[in-house]
């Protein structure tokens, strides 16, 4: 069958914009008659659903149980919304409690509190009639709390969140759904059912998921009545809701196990000849989509059934190329297939990882007119495509209905889609006038506790600025605004970007350029980035260790570099390191591959480290331009002129680690060399090949060989350079024990007191409480403790959970962990590469073997049988105690709590005496803000994964046993390796202050 599928999928991730928004205006002419009958019909449908009083059905019954305000009945929506995080009913009372009870609300009124600051929530379409500007949720609940009592409220918030997942779930199970649907259409609307859902973790989450389609489509089936395709109902399917990998580099695992489990499913839907879409997800997960979509779209057992499809977005630019290739796949198979035009649910998820990535483009447009003209672009694409392909065009815009309308000759040939719960004013009033037209419900369908994503998607499109339901409903938009076309919002190629939103490599802009990073997900980048790293040739020869005799020599030469490099002007010495960074870039593949064979990192891994290096370079030269430039001018008595100037202290001494050996190892030195110090590097001996070949990198970018030297060889070549009478001062990353030495080792000589700048380990905490969402919980300490084999001194090494909800989320984390495909770093397909060398695998296998005997196994994964292969651990202990000393691999430890008992946690975190990083999972404020205000942790991470801090916006560094500071990559850094020196002139040394004389008054 595969000979018959096209060639994969291919298209520019991130086209030009310019050249794209001259395609799309130059395909949206229409003549002015043409122009006219669309505002007439957009006018109609504008001024139906601005008639349509209750927009959020219920609202009004939930006000007079209440005897609520409509501001009231809005406000508690918004608590509402927060409630739904909250996975059980005690957690939810006590959420309730800590918003309504502990004063927030009463108390500070006005105090800025991140669960209620989501604005989209409070703009849930009725909000611009009944909120004067100024009003907030949190003071309306203030003032309806003291007058209605907190017990009042909380029934009322239960009743808004009930009415919430109501207004937008069809039904809590399919059979509930199917019941509503059929009451509400008397069974003449076309559905698509959506199972509700956060995404595959596990595999057992990818069963449940399964299941549940299967379920879906046998009862969806029995109701589907006698009318042919495509008036027959269907189902909405998230491929990553049915594969725990579902990502690009685990491509071959995925074609294996996903696309049979697919094929079945659409096979029980072709029994019934339902329409089985595949629902769009995020751009990077295009690719992949669609070559399981064309493997199981060629499946013999569903040939002959035209009820398969797929929502392809216009937000995205490669979506006109979808429709092709899945034109091309359909004409290829003799298949006709349905396809559902959106705009896209994710923007704002796809700017923010494009922008982390540091892509050259965006895969989506960044002005929301171009995806408007991209959309009817591509729903003429797709009307020419008919009958091989059925358009679904799902929108609620209605000037996006109006011009569709004008391009379709008939009322026959396509099918309009809205989500249940919006846009019922909307295609009530085109049905009046086109009764033929057919329009489809996506109908949600699944708990409460299950809504939030898919709540949250809707919330924020309900309250964007730019969104048309947002701005239909706002009675203070005139039509006028809502008509404007969006070719003349775009107007030509010069508008076709949003100046407020610059390019990924511009994030940092002016001080610097963002390091460039690659997509994944984009098949022709990785593939080619492979290739390269394949083709690079790396030294195998071992590389010389010099002795410690070796140590006199080599800082003798650096204190006679010394008087040079500290003269040279810093705009210089900043050139020079831009010059590094644009070189580390252009020779990534050579030192990904180094980082590869040499420290074992993963793919994922080694390009971080080469960004994180370049950013170093750049970061510490746009600093240092600033510090090292002209002097600063005091203030002072007039007839005199101070200044402050930073200078090098002369030689320092680098020594780093072998598990960031390119970017802490760059960091250092480069931090060293713009402070105008000469520096003798001595970096790991595990891994010499990538210090000796960053070395030879900075030479080339310009630092001259008698600033830089490196020294390679193990402890007491290090011990001997620290204590040689040249050093005028130490940075040091590695473990707490070694920072001591040195410390010692210093303190020991006599002379100048040398400055240590030390980075050493942690016990790194995270705190999950019952509030937390399980999935990201699990997704971030998989992530935190895991990736590059735990190997990173931020690396979570202990998590807390409450205990209310640590069984399903312990069973969740362990769950993923066993999806974690651990063997050859080079092999793209890897999550955890091997540890650093055999010592440390023995280290790692000892600790398990007692955490085997003295904890509860959790989970312990199993490692390829040669190699230094250390497979991901989870332990249960009984006291946070049992941990003493920091465990530098995949290795984690958990602990559950009371939710009473939080404050011995906090104490327990802080008698370990590290303080490096720390990571809490809460959507309650006041326990993210009481954690932060008692722990002196150097880098705190709340609701996100806890390692890969970046430069210049997390700098990074800890306290007590965790290191001296100041922070790596952030603005204290670089003063710590200068002397300060001020210069005053007395001005009016000759005679008189001529400045002050000559003044005007
Ligand atoms: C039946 C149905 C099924 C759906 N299935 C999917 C699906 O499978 N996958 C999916 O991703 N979405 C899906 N959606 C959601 C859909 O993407 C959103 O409902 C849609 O984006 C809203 O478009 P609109 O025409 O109703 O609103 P409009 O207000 O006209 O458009 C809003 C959209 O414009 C885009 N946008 C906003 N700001 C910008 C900007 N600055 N630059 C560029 N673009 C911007 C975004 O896509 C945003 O959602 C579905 C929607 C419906 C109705």
């Amino acid at each position: 069958m595969s000979s018959q599928l096209p060639p994969p999928f291919s298209a520019p991730f991130a086209a030009d914009d310019r050249a794209m928004a001259t395609w799309l205006l130059a395909e949206a002419q229409l003549t002015p008659e043409r122009e006219a009958r669309i505002d007439r019909t957009a006018r109609g449908l504008i001024d139906a659903i601005r008639r349509n009083d209750d927009p959020l059905g219920g609202v009004e019954d939930m006000l007079r149980e209440f005897s609520l305000s409509t501001k009231e009945g809005l406000a508690l929506m918004v608590l509402a919304e927060a409630l739904l995080r909250v996975p059980d009913v005690e957690t939810a009372d006590r959420f309730i409690e800590d918003k309504l009870g502990q004063g927030d609300f009463i108390h500070h009124e006005t105090r800025s509190s991140a669960f209620l600051v989501n604005a989209s929530a409070w703009a849930l379409g009725l909000s611009a009639l009944v909120i004067q500007p100024g009003e907030t949720p949190q003071g309306t609940i203030g003032r309806l709390a003291k007058r209605i009592g907190i017990p009042a409220v909380r029934a009322a918030t239960r009743q808004a969140m009930r009415l919430m997942g109501n207004h937008f779930v069809l039904g809590e199970t399919i059979e509930a759904a199917l019941a509503r649907a059929h009451a509400h259409s008397a069974g003449h609307a076309r559905y698509s059912f959506d199972m509700l859902g956060e995404g595959a973790r596990t595999r057992a989450d990818a069963e449940r998921y399964f299941n549940s389609y299967a379920a879906a489509i046998q009862a969806i089936g029995q109701r589907a009545g006698d009318n042919p395709l495509p008036d027959r109902p269907g189902i909405s399917v998230k491929l990553s809701a049915l594969h725990p990998r579902f990502e690009a580099v685990s491509r071959q695992r995925v074609m294996a196990e996903l696309v049979p489990r697919v094929v079945d499913l659409a096979a029980r839907a072709k029994a019934r000849d339902l329409n089985f879409t595949v629902d769009a997800e995020e751009a990077d997960r295009l690719e992949l989509s669609l070559d399981v979509i064309a493997a199981v779209a060629a499946a013999t057992s569903l040939s002959g059934w035209s009820g398969f499809g797929l929502a392809i977005q216009a937000y995205q630019k490669r979506a006109s190329a979808v429709i092709d290739y899945i034109d091309d796949l359909a004409r290829r198979l003799n298949r006709r297939m349905m396809v559902r035009l959106v705009k896209g649910a994710y923007w704002d998820a796809e700017i923010k990882r494009a922008q982390e990535r540091g892509l050259d483009g965006y895969p989506v447009f960044t002005r929301k007119a171009m995806t408007d003209l991209n959309y009817i672009a591509c729903a003429k694409k797709l009307l020419t495509l008919r009958p091989r392909i059925f358009p679904q065009f799902a929108t609620h815009n209605a000037l996006t209905v109006a011009t569709l309308l004008e391009l379709t000759e008939s009322d026959e040939g396509y099918e309009f889609q809205r989500l249940h719960g919006m846009g019922e004013a909307l295609y009530a009033q085109l049905a009046k006038g086109h009764p033929g037209i057919a329009c489809r419900i996506y109908a949600p369908v699944g708990s409460h506790r299950d809504l939030l994503a898919y709540l949250v998607r809707r919330l924020l499109e309900n309250g964007a600025n730019s969104s048309f339901v947002a701005m239909a409903s706002d009675p203070g938009v005139p039509a006028e605004v809502l008509l404007r076309r969006p070719s003349e919002i775009v107007g030509n190629s010069d508008g076709a970007t949003n100046a407020t939103i610059p390019l990924p490599r511009d994030l940092y802009q002016p001080a610097r350029v963002n390091s460039r990073g690659i997509e994944f997900g984009e098949r022709a980048a990785l593939n080619r980035l492979v290739a390269d790293v394949a083709a690079e040739k790396t030294s195998t020869a071992a590389v010389k260790r010099d002795a410690p005799e070796d140590v006199n020599r080599t800082v003798v030469a650096a204190r006679d570099g010394f008087p040079a490099w500290s003269r040279t002007p810093a705009a210089a010495r900043a050139a020079t390191l831009e010059r590094a960074a644009d070189l580390l870039e252009h020779r990534s593949a050579h030192f990904i591959a180094l980082l590869q064979r040499e420290g074992g990192k993963t793919l994922d891994d080694s390009v971080s480290e080469v960004r994180e290096a370049a950013d170093f370079c750049r970061y510490y030269a746009a600093e240092g331009r600033k510090l090292f430039g002209d002097a600063q001018p005091l203030p002072g008595p007039t007839g005199e002129r101070n200044t402050l100037q930073l200078r090098g202290r002369g030689v320092f001494a680098a020594i780093s680690p072998w598990n960031f050996p390119l970017a802490i190892f760059t960091g250092q030195v480069t931090a060293a060399l713009m402070a105008g110090n000469t520096v003798v590097a001595k970096p790991a001996e595990q891994t010499p090949l990538v210090a000796t070949e960053a070395v030879r990198l900075l030479h080339q970018a310009g630092i001259p060989p008698a600033a830089l030297h490196l020294l390679q060889g193990d402890g007491p070549t290090g011990a001997a350079l620290v204590a040689h009478r040249d050093i005028a001062g130490v940075v040091f990353t590695g473990s707490t024990d070694v920072a001591r030495s040195i410390n010692r080792a210093l303190a020991a000589k006599d002379g100048p007191i040398v400055p240590l700048i030390a980075e050493t380990g942690g016990i790194n905490a995270m705190i999950a409480d019952a509030t937390a969402l399980p999935e990201q919980v699990a997704d971030d300490v998989v992530t935190s403790a895991f990736r590059s084999a735990g190997q990173r001194c931020s690396a979570l090494r202990l998590l807390f959970v409450q205990e209310d909800v640590a069984d399903r989320m312990i069973e969740m984390i362990s769950g993923a962990a066993r999806e974690l495909k651990i063997g050859d770093p080079s092999d793209p397909a890897t999550h955890v590469g091997p540890v650093i060398d055999r010592e440390a695998k023995e280290r790692l296998d000892a600790h398990i073997a007692r955490m085997t005997r003295e904890a509860r196994v959790h989970f312990a994964g199993v490692a390829p049988p040669s190699g230094n292969f250390v497979a991901p651990h989870i332990f249960e202990l009984a006291d946070a105690r049992q941990l003493t000393e920091e465990v530098f691999g995949p290795i984690l430890h958990v602990v559950r709590y009371r939710a009473s008992g939080l404050d011995a946690v906090l104490r327990s975190i802080a008698d370990t005496g590290y303080g490096l990083t720390l990571g809490i999972h809460s959507r309650i404020d006041d326990t993210v803000e009481a954690i932060v205000d008692r722990l002196e942790v150097g880098n705190i991470y709340v609701n996100r994964n806890m390692i890969g801090a970046v430069v210049g916006v997390q700098p990074f560094g800890g306290h007590g046993l965790s290191g001296t500071g100041p922070k790596a990559g952030g603005p204290h850094y670089l003063a710590r390796f200068a002397s300060e020196q001020t210069v005053t002139v007395n001005t009016a040394a000759a005679g008189g202050n001529a400045a002050l004389m000559s003044g005007e008054e």
